[in-house]
């Protein structure tokens, strides 16, 4: 292990073409920051905040405890960029103070940035902590809110966050109806990032924590590639980024996929980063491209996986 961290710093992402594509880390404390560094993470791409929530019991942190833990994470990355995901409880990740026990189908109802414009004041905490971490430190701090199904809600977060001084402010795309007006919802954001997890839950209606449905669960899925491109085009025309920190990103393969629909950044758990690494060097920008309409015009996730994988051992 020690041997390793010693070595020559790992490379940045980037295509066989030179194109930088940068490799971030998901990451849910400051305690795996220095690690995601060791193994090259050039920044965070999905900072999940549910943790410091769930730990803290009955009630939400303070502003103060939450502004020591985003110091953390924020002072690992100096100079580089750190994109926070304000709370995304419900669903698959219940708080009590601030879930509803009743709700009938969870994932369709007051979870993520819903839940906390219920209770506005929980938001506002979260992103008073965020503001005064910002000030205390030299990283690049984004914030993103999850669950973002439609143009007001893009519209009423961004405008808050920057009206408490947060610079760069923009929406995870997880429902579909967001990644179809993207154009829309680009006018209002900074940036998006793709959670593909739950795009996947809510293209394809299959709850992503149901095991009698999880062969749904598969990013691969061309429904779900259509959609990723639709946002990609959209950020390209606007301007701005487009992140993607599901568990797609991960997928070696499927990482190259989704650049040839217009990702520009990838974020992924940081033991994923060395494979990723290595097989976006393989692939230039045109073959990226190529992957892609390959596993859009597919007929199901199966089908999409392995004419990606032939094509793309017939480009080697
Ligand atoms: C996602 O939905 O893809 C995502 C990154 O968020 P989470 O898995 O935390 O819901
Ligand atoms: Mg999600």
């Amino acid at each position: 292990e020690r041997e390793q961290t010693a070595s020559a710093p790992v490379t940045p992402g980037a295509l066989a073409d030179g194109t930088p594509i940068p490799l971030l880390a998901n990451l849910g404390s400051g305690d795996g920051a220095a690690h995601a560094v060791e193994l090259g993470a050039e920044g965070v791409g999905l900072f999940r905040t549910e943790f410091l929530f769930l730990d803290a019991g009955d009630t939400a942190p303070s502003v103060d405890e939450q502004t020591e833990h985003y110091v953390r994470v924020l002072s690992a990355f100096a100079g580089k960029k750190v994109t926070v995901r304000v709370l995304d409880a419900g669903a698959d990740k219940p708080l009590p103070f601030l879930n509803d026990a009743d709700e009938q189908n969870p994932a369709l109802g007051l979870r993520g940035l819903r839940a906390l414009r219920a209770r506005e004041g929980i938001l506002r905490d979260q992103l008073a902590a965020l503001a005064a971490a910002d000030a205390q430190t030299e990283a690049d701090l984004w914030v993103m809110a999850p669950m973002v199904s439609t143009v007001e809600e893009t519209e009423y977060f961004v405008d808050l966050a920057h009206e408490f001084g947060l610079k760069t402010a923009g929406i995870m795309v997880e429902v579909p109806s967001i990644a179809l007006l993207a154009k829309r919802a680009f006018a209002a954001s900074d940036f998006a990032s793709i959670g593909t997890n739950d795009l996947t839950q809510y293209t394809l209606a299959a709850d992503r924590l149901l095991g009698t449905v999880a062969s749904f669960q598969d990013p691969w899925h061309p429904a779900v590639l259509q959609l990723i491109g639709a946002v990609g085009q959209a950020g390209a025309e606007a301007g701005k980024p487009v992140g993607i920190c599901g568990e797609a990103a991960a997928d070696p393969l499927l990482a190259v996929v989704l650049v040839g629909l217009g990702a520009t950044t990838l974020s992924m758990s940081p033991s994923a980063l060395a494979d990723v690494r290595l097989s976006l060097a393989r692939f230039d920008g045109d073959a990226a491209q190529h992957l892609a309409q390959i596993a859009c015009d597919a007929a199901d996730a199966a089908s999409a996986r392995a004419a990606v994988t032939d094509a793309a051992s017939s480009l080697q």
